[in-house]
């Protein structure tokens, strides 16, 4: 970090990185890359550098799950209670430390401090959801059967692999690893080489508040290298996996290869299907914010925006006002609603949409393009508005950038079809006052979740997890995430 960039940062932020090169975690010590690798993480709001962080190859892996494994037996023999203190200390304290982590997690992700604020509180509400309901649920149950005294036992796994990717780092550990600590398993997480920050924060939170050595373990390191090596362990007994299609099938084919099961969260290509009943200036400020929002990336974004060609027209002025007040800024001034996006090759990703897009003869209400902040380096865009027909690549492939592409519809049936006219099924929503049809459409929606009357909805207890290519094995955020974090056993007696 440049000593001179005038941030009002933390005292334990700033010492947190003047430890740079900054260790992983493992069987709760700092731990070096067995061959001294590091590599650097960038603000992407400056592009300069942050800190350095230790860069793992298999054999540091290898530790990493041999760690958990070591650590299993002790965790999850604990009772539930004795489990449930550690990890709601745990959850106080991340809350406590919540303006440290949200700094920590701003500067590296790139994302506003009020949004990244909002990240930590979920990860803190998520360790509680799960630890509280785990504490509820019965782990032997007597089976009613003929002739046979017959019970089923649920038992943690053993130790869980996780790799997260970079746009909700901290959120996304807190989605990830509750229901599986929750439930009795050891962790080994590793992070996306553009933010390890705040799952390396996390680790020292945990070492610090009493968590025994070897639940928590955080690997640092590029996919190719740290990811591919925990993906092929065969030491883990669960896989959970959250980032793009193409690495998930790599992930998948791995934990198939070892049949150990893994769930996939991947990308989305979602739509809001807009009404003529609606509110079309307020329907329209919401979804710019959604798609301005973490510069829209974001996996469950509505992208495309479907909307009846009674309103379009006001619809996409509407719009376009809106997006064009945004202010665009570094992620650490308060004033700024949205920051960079995450480094130089997301930039370039989705500027090359804009002009394939463009290419293929898309209309460009709104141009969008890249941002030069004076005084700055960094990696910014402009919010963008695109039109045309379906078919053009920037209306059928993942941009994960503000871009949202527009199509008038003539009635219910046709939205819907060009609503599920897509490879990906992560979320969509619906925009009626007609809440009767609203719930009809939002039910015909190809996908793991639809919305009404509002996008990206997370309440605990609620299902989140994609279909086709967003994603497989059951999500994540619900009662079934903990059960899935159990293995099943059944034993039986003939009388
Ligand atoms: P990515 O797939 O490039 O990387 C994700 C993670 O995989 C990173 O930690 C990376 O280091 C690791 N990785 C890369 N190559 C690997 C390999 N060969 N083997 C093992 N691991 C490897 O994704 P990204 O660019 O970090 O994130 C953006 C994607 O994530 C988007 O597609 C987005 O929609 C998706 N996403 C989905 C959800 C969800 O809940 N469904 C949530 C957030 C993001």
């Amino acid at each position: 970090m440049n000593a001179s960039t005038p941030l009002n940062l933390l005292p334990e932020v700033v010492d947190f990185l003047a430890a740079s090169p900054l260790k992983a975690v493992v069987g709760g010590r700092d731990t070096d890359a067995l061959d001294g690798g590091t590599f650097a993480t960038l603000d992407p709001g400056t592009g300069e550098h942050l800190a350095h962080v230790v860069s793992m190859q298999a054999p540091d892996i290898d530790l990493a799950v041999q760690a958990a494994a070591k650590a299993f037996p002790a965790w999850s023999a604990l009772h539930a209670n004795e489990r449930a203190v550690l990890i709601h200390r745990l959850a106080d304290a991340i809350e406590r430390r919540k303006p440290i982590i949200a700094q920590i997690e701003a500067l590296d992700a790139g994302k506003v401090v009020s949004q990244a604020q909002n990240d930590v509180q979920v990860c803190v509400d998520t360790l509680r959801y799960f630890n509280n309901m785990a504490l509820h649920v019965q782990r032997r149950t007597a089976l009613p059967v003929s002739g046979h005294d017959a019970w089923t036992m649920r038992h943690a796994w053993g130790p869980c692999g996780f790799i997260f990717p970079w746009n909700f780092p901290f959120l996304l550990i807190g989605w990830g690893v509750s229901p599986a600590l929750a439930a009795g398993n050891t962790v080994v997480i590793k992070p996306a080489e553009d933010t390890p920050l705040s799952a390396l924060y996390l680790a020292h939170i945990a070492r610090e508040i009493g968590f025994p050595d070897g639940v928590i373990n955080v690997v640092t390191g590029t996919g190719p290298s740290a990811g591919a090596a925990l993906a092929a362990h065969p030491g883990l007994k669960r896989f959970s996996f959250t980032g793009s299609p193409e690495v998930g099938r790599l992930v998948g084919a791995a934990c198939g290869n070892n049949l150990t099961p893994c769930k996939l969260e991947l990308g989305g290509k979602g739509a809001a299907v807009v009404f003529d009943d609606v509110d079309v200036e307020e329907t329209a400020r919401r979804l710019a914010v959604a798609i301005t929002t973490h510069a829209g990336q974001v996996c469950c974004d509505a992208t495309r925006w479907l909307v009846h060609e009674r309103i379009y027209d006001r619809f996409v002025s509407a719009s376009v006002t809106c997006l064009e007040q945004i202010t665009v800024g570094y992620q650490m001034d308060s004033a700024s609603q949205m920051g960079p996006v995450v480094n130089a090759k997301q930039k370039a990703r989705v500027l090359g949409y804009l002009e394939r897009g463009r290419e293929e003869g898309a209309r460009m209400l709104l141009p969008g393009g890249a941002l030069d902040l004076p005084g700055r380096g960094g990696f910014y865009v402009k919010p963008a508005l695109m039109a045309g027909s379906l078919s053009n690549i920037a209306a059928r492939e993942e941009i994960f950038g503000p871009v949202a592409y527009l199509a008038p519809f003539k009635d219910e049936r046709q939205a819907v079809d060009m609503a599920n006219a897509t490879d990906y099924g992560l979320a969509n929503s619906v925009w009626s006052a007609d809440l009767k049809r609203a719930s009809r459409v939002a039910e015909c929606m190809v996908a793991g979740n639809s919305w009404i009357n509002a996008h990206n909805v997370f309440p605990h207890g609620v299902p989140y997890g994609g279909v086709n290519r967003s994603g497989a094995g059951g999500g994540v955020n619900s009662p079934e995430t903990l059960f899935d974090y159990w293995r099943s056993q059944s034993v039986v007696r003939p009388h």
